[in-house]
């Protein structure tokens, strides 16, 4: 359910989340709009993934990722979060996120504490960067879908 269905290309705009308070984590999450979620393959797996990511049509960074149980529709419906990682000036409610998820991490998991939680995601953070820099993946970051044709806009992938 994790590897079959990489990469993954996504397009699509970002929406509210459920205010858990990732950015005062230090780790804010573009959440895709359920109607997104709802086009991934219902067999993928939850958990931590990484991969490129880039807003509009900006450059193009390194991400986490994590698909997980969205706790607004009580655990039946599944979220999709992109962690960027990169300093944003501002934050892009309502602009266009392109991703490509290119590897799989680890399956979801439980924590003991909010400490436990952050070192588990900075932990991820250099497990994808280092990942990313391999040829395999890092040959992703220059594909076409992130070259939007000039003037074009696009809303859905
Ligand atoms: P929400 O619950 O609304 O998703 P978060 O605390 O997860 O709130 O913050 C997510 C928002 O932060 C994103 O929608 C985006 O506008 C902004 N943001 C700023 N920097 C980043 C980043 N590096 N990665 C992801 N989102 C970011
Ligand atoms: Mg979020």
């Amino acid at each position: 359910g994790a590897m079959r269905h990489l990469p993954y290309f996504c397009r699509g705009e970002v929406v509210k989340g459920f205010g858990r308070g990732s950015k005062e984590l230090g780790i804010p999450t573009a959440n895709f709009s359920e109607q997104v979620v709802e086009s991934f393959p219902s067999d993928i797996s939850t958990g931590i993934y990484y991969g490129w990511a880039c807003v509009g049509n900006g450059d193009v960074h390194k991400m986490v990722l994590s698909i997980g149980w969205n706790p607004f529709y009580k655990n039946i419906k599944k979220s999709v979060e992109t962690h960027i990682i990169h300093t944003f000036k501002e934050d892009f409610y309502g602009e266009i996120l392109s991703i490509v998820i290119t590897g799989y991490i680890r399956p979801e998991k439980n924590f003991d504490s909010l400490d436990a939680l952050i070192s588990a995601i900075q932990e991820d953070i250099e497990e994808a960067k280092r990942q990313l820099d391999l040829p395999e993946h890092l040959k992703l970051k220059e594909d076409n879908f992130f070259h939007l044709p000039e003037g074009k806009t696009v809303n859905s992938h």
